[in-house]
């Protein structure tokens, strides 16, 4: 296997210890506490799993957290209601409402009534507009942990030919508008893709979001060029336990690629890390102080 592998835990640590860092000095030179506000509507056990995360990360960093756990049945009023006064709330400046939401909810609606400067998962449709233009905007979390982990491995991104596999608001999309961002020549493949093999073997940097299990394999793959995975899916293996796994089969692109995210331990832990990069930069925009370095696209 001759890929480095591209360690998202250490990475995820690192970034987590430089908020931490920020945070400490937003405390004692300008006596603000950065906040985060999460809200989990219903019982979906992996939501409140995720939730339960992010919480406990931006205590350890810390920041004020903020949960609001609301019943399976709340209505679209109160939903509304409160997001309008984490939006008035100047404790807090960031907010997130944990997806999927339960099916009478308008999960657009309630998105896009959030506060753009305080919608640190980047969803809101000001800063798809923002990020799409090369705006100053609040970039969605998984994504932007991808786009450090490309910087941190390659320095400049300018001219690298980019393949990303599946075209989501939530990952794909961002995902190529950072790249392109950065200067890459971004390809976007999804469903309706002719020939994606050899489309991918083009791409010196392959980000794979696709949510099949280890669909890209390593006869895809350019020699040395590097593959971040994104997937996250729950396999049973030979031996009748579950495992995860991601949309590339690891092993074989190892074989081929200069560098690849594992699963787990990649793309994943990222996520969070950039949760809390974004409320740090969220709270330093709304007190008119300087962005952390590093921490933003
Ligand atoms: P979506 O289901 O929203 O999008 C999947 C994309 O993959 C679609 O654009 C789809 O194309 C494309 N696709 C599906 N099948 C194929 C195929 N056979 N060939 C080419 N393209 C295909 O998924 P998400 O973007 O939300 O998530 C993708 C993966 O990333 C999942 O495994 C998810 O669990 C994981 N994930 C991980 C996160 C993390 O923190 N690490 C965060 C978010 C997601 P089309 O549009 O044509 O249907």
């Amino acid at each position: 296997m001759g890929a480095t592998v591209i360690n998202g835990k250490e990475f995820a640590a690192s970034v987590r210890e430089k908020v931490a860092e920020h945070v400490t000095r937003l405390k004692e030179d300008n006596n603000i506490t950065p906040g985060l506000a999460v809200v989990l509507v219903g019982e979906d056990p992996a939501s409140q799993v995720y939730v339960r995360s992010k919480g406990k990360q931006t205590v350890e960093v810390g920041m004020n957290s903020y949960e609001h756990k609301l019943e399976a049945d709340t209505s679209e009023e109160d939903l509304l209601a409160l997001i309008a006064q984490l939006n008035n709330d100047p404790a807090v400046h960031g907010i997130l409402v944990q997806l999927p939401l339960p099916d009478h909810l308008d999960s657009d609606l309630v998105i896009n009534a959030i506060d753009p400067a305080k919608d640190v998962d980047g969803f809101h449709i000001s800063n798809v507009g923002l990020l799409g233009t090369g705006q100053k905007s609040m970039v969605p979390c998984t994504p932007l942990g991808c786009l450090m982990m490309l910087r941190d491995h390659h320095g400049s991104l300018s001219g690298l030919n980019a393949v990303v596999v599946g075209r989501s608001n939530i990952v794909g999309k961002p995902m190529a508008q950072l790249l392109l961002g950065d200067s890459c020549t971004v390809t976007i493949a999804h469903s309706r893709t002719k020939d994606l093999p050899s489309v991918v073997r083009q791409a010196d940097i392959v980000v794979a979001a696709v949510g099949r299990p280890e669909m890209v394999i390593g006869d895809w793959i350019k020699p040395g060029a590097t593959v971040i995975d994104v997937g996250i899916n729950r396999i049973e293996a030979a031996d009748g336990k579950n495992r995860l796994v991601g949309d590339c089969h690891y092993e074989s692109c190892a074989e081929v690629a200069g560098a690849i995210t594992p699963v787990p331990g990649g793309v994943g832990p990222m996520t969070i890390a950039c949760l809390l990069a974004n409320t740090l930069t969220a709270c330093c925009r709304a007190n008119g102080l300087p962005e952390p370095d590093g921490l933003t696209a």
